[in-house]
């Protein structure tokens, strides 16, 4: 039996293949860090929640129509007869903890980041897993539209912080539930004489859910569409006022966006402002990111009148962007400092390496030694693999004289030190 990961799945290594730098465990902390750096600026806490939640929470919140619920999501029955969902997306299992932990009661305005994975049964392809990791933030409690724009500027920031230039931000309004349904029957009467002609998917999105149909890369329906009704035309006054404000705000920010009237966001929950970050160096999976405004998310999971505003990020795609823009990120030094060498008599030897080791740890300084008793040759080439700045060579003579070889792998200096001093030796080094 050989076992391989799940279709559609990866794994992050600490010594990624060439080919895939993004693959690199200290590239995914590096780029984490930023994140939660950039939410701490902008006042967001972080949430965790599970990664399961009962199906009904995905398919009440996201929609029955959507492809998500109708045919993404991994879906169980456990031992006690319950049926549950590895999260397909982050939003729905923030609002639930905050209805059921009572936050929204004692912080009228609540700001959460988090950080988590997510399950769907995609067709796969580079960009596009069926699990992938998600950088999301979740605000609740005000419909200001200089919250939209916060939110947006947030997720820009962190790009830019990541040295990531090539992305566009493309806005729209999806308007409310009401305005949608005229919207809806427009564009289905704008589509219906040349519905033979769309493709099978275009087709199935006019019966189960017209919106969607705009949101293809199929040219042929693109070409269909393309005077398609436009929702900024079907807007409700108070969500055009709310997309006007967000565009000034953004303008007087200074963050150039593109108002893309075929964005539709692919859950229904959304309300009013829909947004999604696009890379230009990502090929056909380009987007980035995306989010936007469900001011009835929260009732409609039974929570009350709670407004809320989010948005998600791709975590492999943020990787992949940096990869090709050939962006190196300053990562830790993974590098022990010291290595140990050990020679000779194993039961004269060997505990006085591995007291060594403790002591050395105990000073904070990263070291390592060889658990295979083997050659000398071999333990220094263990040494210059793992990339060891100094070897620390221990024989029978030297432990009888409480003395150490302290060796610079790159000068091939060596002198000796008194064992009991090491710690304070490498310390210096540690530190510089
Ligand atoms: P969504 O939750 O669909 O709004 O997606 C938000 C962002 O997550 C997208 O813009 C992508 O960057 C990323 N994303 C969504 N689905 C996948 C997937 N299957 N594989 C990798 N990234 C994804």
């Amino acid at each position: 039996m050989k076992y391989t990961a799940p279709p559609y799945t990866y794994d992050v290594l600490p010594f990624p293949p060439v080919k895939e730098a993004w693959l690199h465990t200290a590239r995914w902390r590096y780029v984490e860090n930023v994140f939660r750096e950039v939410c701490r600026k902008y006042g967001y806490r972080e949430i965790r929640t599970p990664i399961l939640e009962q199906t009904e929470l995905f398919t009440r919140s996201i929609g029955e129509a959507t492809d998500i619920v109708s045919k993404e999501m991994f879906t169980f029955t456990d031992r006690g007869d319950r049926s549950l969902t590895l999260k397909p997306e982050g939003t729905a299992p923030v609002v639930r903890a905050c209805i059921e932990r009572k936050l929204f009661a004692e912080h009228p305005l609540l700001k959460l980041y988090y950080i988590g994975q997510n399950f769907r049964y995609e067709r796969g392809q580079r960009g596009r897993y069926r699990q992938h990791q998600q950088l999301g933030v979740e605000v609740f409690g005000a419909v200001d539209p200089a919250l939209d724009a916060e939110v947006i500027l947030l997720a820009m920031d962190f790009y830019r912080e990541l040295g990531v230039i090539d992305q566009e931000l493309h806005i729209n309004s999806v308007g409310t539930p009401e305005s949608r349904v005229t919207f809806k029957q427009a564009l289905k009467d704008y589509a219906r004489p040349f519905l033979a002609e769309l493709s099978g998917e275009g087709q199935g999105r006019f019966e189960m859910n017209p919106l969607r149909m705009l949101d293809t890369k199929n040219e042929n329906d693109l070409r269909l569409l393309a005077d398609a009704p436009r929702l900024v035309d079907f807007l409700d006054p108070e969500s055009a006022e709310h997309f006007e404000k967000l565009q000034s705000y953004l303008t007087s920010a200074g963050v150039p966006y593109v108002v893309d009237h075929r964005l539709v966001r692919g859950f229904d929950y959304y309300t009013k402002t829909a947004f999604e970050i696009v890379g230009n160096s990502l090929g056909s999976q380009n987007a980035l990111g995306g989010g936007g405004r469900y001011d009835g998310l929260v009732d409609e999971c039974g929570g009350g009148h709670v407004p809320g505003i989010g948005f998600g990020l791709g975590m492999e795609r943020c990787l992949i962007t940096l990869d090709a823009l050939g962006i190196d990120l300053p990562t830790a030094d993974e590098r022990p400092l010291a290595f140990i060498i050990t020679l000779g008599d194993e039961n004269l030897v060997r505990p006085i390496a591995v007291k060594l080791l403790t002591k050395l740890r105990a000073a904070g300084i990263s070291c390592d030694m060889d658990y295979k008793s083997r050659k000398f040759g071999h333990q220094a080439k263990r040494a210059d693999d793992l990339g060891a700045r100094f070897t620390l060579i221990l024989g029978d003579e030297e432990a009888q004289r409480g003395v150490i070889q302290l060796r610079d792998q790159s000068s091939k200096e060596q002198r000796e030190i008194a064992i009991d001093l090491a710690a304070a030796e490498l310390v210096l080094f540690s530190h510089g």
